[in-house]
C-alpha cells in the first residue's frame, strides 16, 4: 500500500527548498534579531494605492478580470514600457507577481531536456521553476566580481539551449548590468537564436546615474535593457519591491505577441487572473513619485558598502537592495553565517542562491541605524 509520501511526484522531489528553510528555522529561534535577511522594502504600500485599492473593492471590482488584465493598466504599461525602450514593447500581460510572469514564461517555452542559461549566483526560482518545466539549468559561474562573462556563457551554449535569463539589478549581488554587459547578452541571444528572459524586478532600485531626490518620470528608466536592442525579449517587472506590495501579487510581462499569447493561455488555468481590485490600485500607484524611497536605499547602500569593504572582499552594487560580500576564507560561508547568527545578526548563506558556499548575502532594506549595527557586528566576527 502507497503511504501518502508515495504519491509525491518527481516533480515536487526535485525542487530543494531545505537551505532556506533552514535560515527560517534558525531565525524563528532568534529574540529581536538584527534582520538582514528580507528581501521586501521597509516602507509600505503608498497611501494612494491603498485607497484605490479600498475604494475598488468599494466599487465592485470584486470579480475576474480578463485573464491578461485590466486594459487600462495594461495599456499604461505598455505605452511607459515602449517609451522606455524607443519601441513597441509587444503585448503585456498582468501577472500574479513577477514569480507569476516566470513560471509562465518557462511553461511556454521550455520543452522537457531544453536549457536556459543564468548567472552563478542565482534568483533561486530560476531553477526550481525549470527544473518543474523539465528543463535544465546551464548554470555559468560570474565570480568573482559578479560581471556578465560573454566567454563563459557562449561556452555554456548547446543546441538545447533555447532561453537566456538575465536578472539585473541581480539578487543577490545587487549587480546591474552595464551598457556594454547587455549588448555582449544580446550579441550571444542573436548569434545563437535564444529568446531573452529579463527579470527587471529591481529596475527601480539603481543608484547610479540617479541625481538628487532619485526621482524619475514613468518611462525613463536608465537601466541598460535587453529589450532596447532585442525584440525576442520578455520582460519581467513587478510592484513588490517598487511599491512594496509584496503582498498583493502584481506584476507584469511584456514582449513579443506568439509568447505573450502562451503565457496568457497558460494563466487562464493556472492564476486565472491576478487579483482585480489590487490591478486598479497598482495603476493608481504608478503615478505616485517613489523616488524618496530609492534615494534612501542609495544611502543604506553606501553605509552597508562602507562598512563592509573594511573587512570582507565585497563589490559594490549598484542596484537592488543586496549585497554579496565574501566569507573569511577560514571557513564556509554556513559557518560564517550560523557564527552571526549567534551573534543575533539574521543574514543567508550564499549557498542558497549559487553552486557555491562562499558568500553571504545582506539585504539592507532596514533601519540606517539596524544596518549599521548589523555590519559593525559582521565586521568585529570577520575580525575576531
Ligand atoms: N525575481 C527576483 C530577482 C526576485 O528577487 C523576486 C522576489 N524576491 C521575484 C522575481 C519575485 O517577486 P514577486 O513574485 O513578488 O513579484
Amino acid at each position: 500500500m502507497r503511504t501518502p509520501a508515495d504519491y509525491i511526484s518527481r516533480r515536487a522531489h526535485a525542487v530543494d527548498a531545505s537551505g532556506i528553510r533552514k535560515v527560517f528555522d534558525l531565525a524563528a529561534k532568534m529574540k529581536d534579531p538584527i534582520n538582514l535577511s528580507i528581501g521586501l522594502p521597509d516602507f509600505d504600500v503608498p497611501d494612494v494605492a491603498k485607497d484605490a485599492a479600498i475604494e475598488a473593492i468599494r466599487a465592485g471590482h470584486n470579480r475576474y478580470t480578463q485573464t491578461q488584465g485590466i486594459a487600462p493598466l495594461r495599456e499604461r504599461l505598455r505605452k511607459d514600457l515602449s517609451a522606455e525602450v524607443g519601441r513597441d514593447v509587444g503585448e503585456v500581460l498582468i501577472t500574479s507577481g513577477v514569480s507569476g510572469g516566470l513560471l509562465l514564461a518557462i511553461l511556454a517555452t521550455i520543452d522537457p531536456g531544453d536549457e536556459a542559461i543564468f548567472l552563478d549566483p542565482y534568483f533561486v526560482m530560476y531553477k526550481h521553476l525549470l527544473a518543474m518545466a523539465g528543463g535544465k539549468p546551464a548554470i555559468v559561474d560570474s565570480y568573482p566580481d559578479f560581471r556578465f562573462h560573454a566567454d563563459r556563457v557562449e561556452k555554456a551554449i548547446t543546441p538545447k539551449t533555447k532561453l537566456l535569463v538575465l536578472n539585473s539589478p541581480s539578487n543577490p549581488t545587487g549587480i546591474v548590468m552595464s551598457e556594454q554587459e547587455v549588448r555582449a547578452a544580446v550579441e550571444i541571444a542573436k548569434k545563437h537564436d535564444l529568446l531573452i528572459l529579463s527579470d527587471e524586478i529591481y529596475e527601480p532600485f539603481q543608484y547610479e546615474g540617479v541625481h538628487g531626490s532619485g526621482s524619475r518620470v514613468p518611462g525613463q528608466s536608465t537601466l541598460p535593457s535587453a529589450a532596447k536592442l532585442y525584440d525576442k525579449t520578455i520582460v519581467l517587472r513587478g510592484f513588490s519591491k517598487s511599491h512594496a506590495m509584496t503582498g498583493w501579487r502584481l506584476g507584469y510581462a511584456a514582449g513579443p505577441e506568439a509568447v505573450i499569447s502562451q503565457m496568457t493561455k497558460l494563466q487562464q488555468y493556472t492564476f486565472v487572473c491576478p487579483p482585480s481590485p489590487l490591478q486598479y490600485a497598482a495603476l493608481a500607484a504608478l503615478d505616485v513619485p517613489m523616488g524618496d524611497a530609492v534615494a534612501a536605499y542609495r544611502r543604506k547602500r553606501d553605509i552597508a558598502f562602507e562598512k563592509l569593504s573594511c573587512q570582507f572582499d565585497v563589490s559594490k552594487p549598484g542596484g537592488a537592495f543586496y549585497i554579496f560580500p565574501k566569507a573569511p576564507s577560514r571557513a564556509t560561508a554556513s559557518d560564517f553565517v550560523a557564527r552571526a547568527i549567534e551573534h543575533n545578526v539574521l543574514v543567508i548563506p550564499g549557498n542558497v542562491f549559487s553552486e557555491r558556499d562562499t558568500h553571504f548575502r545582506i539585504s539592507y532594506a532596514t533601519t540606517d541605524e539596524k544596518l549599521a549595527r548589523g555590519c559593525d557586528i559582521l565586521c568585529s566576527l570577520a575580525s575576531s
